[in-house]
């Protein structure tokens, strides 16, 4: 069969800025490309073709030798030229954009290489990781949720958008359960967010200037993220004692202060009680905003922990946040925010320019997690398991690190801050762990100043997986101090 041969139906534009020879391989490259022009179909001479093109016949063979240099077309003296491939050879005729510059043009600042690090090996197979803040899949309720998602499939009216506060049902589920725990919230004070993280991500575009600092405890979860930074925003730390954040030296008043006062993360303290009444009123009398972040409230270990400072504000001083995400599922992906409902609704409405919303199967889900009893029930079992959890991490430590590090019994949560001496370089322990396939968090991730702590979480890792971990952290402290 006699292959077709191809109409010219374009000429070049001469006053273009682009030089002549350059349009004709543009355009054959594109009839090429979209497939118009097919492998095998045969291009008009040479001669046809400077006239088509209104162009010199050299203009056209330089830019004929040029795509056949690509591999693209093929000349045969018989037969004329013809189209031979329409693949990756087309690539060669215009060079990539620059991605690597516009990938460092965005505002939104890269995570610091230690995290990208651990946020990539945390899928490796086979690796250990002994810093993980989040449960196992051993502790994955798989009953209980498909008991919820069996509920669902009758429940459920539709899965379009929801309105920009989110789900009503959920919104109200969690205004009787933050009721219960001393914090009057009305449904419309509530916002739920993809995530706590997003609550955040959207405090920092929303309600802050630029230049404005966020003060925190030091160190804190909040300086592992460029959230704040890339908003513009200076993070400054705080000290910490056992009681908790040491507030008074907060000095700027053009400032609002972040804060996790029960089971922080990354040192697991608990605020004291005392602690958080006087910070309540140090912030209250300089009108300090506060983001109370209770991300691991639900999960103490040996007694509830004091009531959270959200309880004591009467005047919409704090935004409150919490989340599935330690409890039972970070992928779920739904957190929530409390605050004056003129905060709440500013954020929902940027909230639905950003998402449309958290994930609508997720909201039914916590919302019937929430109302049928199931979670309180939940949370029973899964305290007694993060119990054993920590009291077995706590007897590997006594036994392995004794002497080479210090440590405090978490009373909640998944972690244990392990403070090393200072001849030990936490960033080659880290590396050498790597070695032998274990994850460690380094601390440094977490604090303003060099520190000499990891973080361990007892919730991740297998039993046997924090044995073999514990003894190999120990054996290489041993090797390097
Ligand atoms: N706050 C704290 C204190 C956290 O530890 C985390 C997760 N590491 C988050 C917020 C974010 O969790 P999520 O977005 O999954 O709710």
């Amino acid at each position: 069969m006699q292959n077709s041969r191809v109409t010219v139906d374009w000429c070049p534009d001469k006053s273009a800025p682009i030089p002549i020879y350059q349009q004709i391989i543009n355009y054959i490259s594109g009839k090429i490309s979209s497939g118009d022009w097919t492998i095998g179909s045969r291009l008009p001479s040479q001669r046809v073709l400077a006239k088509c093109f209104d162009v010199n016949r050299s203009t056209v063979i330089r830019a004929l030798e040029e795509l056949s240099s690509y591999g693209i077309l093929e000349g045969d003296s018989g037969k004329g030229t013809a189209v031979k491939s329409n693949t990756w050879s087309l690539l060669m005729t215009t060079a990539p954009p620059d991605w690597g510059s516009y990938v460092k043009s965005g505002t939104f600042q890269e995570n610091v290489p230690t995290i990208q690090t651990i946020n990539k090996l945390e899928f490796k197979k086979d690796i250990i990781r002994l810093g993980t803040g989040e449960l196992s899949p051993d502790l994955f309720p798989r009953d209980l949720m498909s008991e919820v998602f069996h509920r669902l499939s009758a429940r459920i009216p539709s899965l379009n958008y929801l309105e920009p506060l989110g789900l009503p049902e959920l919104r109200h589920a969690l205004s009787l359960r933050l009721k219960k725990q001393g914090i009057d919230a009305d449904p419309s004070c509530i916002l739920i967010t993809s995530g706590s993280l997003q609550a955040l991500q959207l405090i920092s575009v929303c309600i802050l200037k630029p230049g404005s600092v966020v003060y925190t405890e030091s160190p804190s979860y909040l300086k592992s993220l460029q959230v704040f930074p890339s908003a513009g925003m200076k993070l400054a730390g705080v000290p910490m004692d056992r009681e908790g954040i040491l507030y008074w030296n907060i000095k700027s008043e053009d400032a609002l202060l972040y804060t996790i006062p029960s089971f922080h993360n990354p040192t697991g303290i608990l605020m004291s009680e005392s602690r958080r009444q006087e910070l309540f009123r140090f912030c209250s009398n300089r009108r300090l905003p506060i983001i109370e972040d209770n991300a691991y409230g639900d999960l103490w270990l040996d007694e509830a922990p004091p009531m959270a400072l959200k309880t004591m504000d009467k005047n919409g001083m704090i935004l409150y946040l919490g989340t599935i995400s330690k409890t039972l599922a970070p992928g779920l992906r739904i957190g929530w925010l409390v605050g004056p409902q003129s905060v709440v609704e500013r954020l929902g409405d940027v909230k639905m320019q950003v998402d449309y919303g958290a994930s609508s199967v997720s909201q039914w889900a916590v919302t019937e997690l929430f109302t049928g009893g199931l979670y309180d029930h939940y949370l029973i079992g899964l305290r007694a398991e993060l119990r054993k959890r920590r009291d077995r991490c706590l007897q590997l430590l006594d036994r392995h690190l004794a002497g080479l590090a210090t440590w405090d019994i978490p009373k909640g949560s998944f972690y244990v801050w392990v403070r090393l001496s200072e001849r030990i370089q936490v960033d080659q322990l880290f590396h050498l762990m790597l070695k032998d396939n274990i994850l460690i968090n380094p601390g440094n991730v977490y604090d303003f100043e060099k520190n000499q702590a990891i973080r361990l979480s007892y919730a991740y890792a297998s039993e046997k997986e924090m044995e073999f971990g514990i003894q190999k952290l120990a054996e290489v402290i041993q090797r390097i101090r």
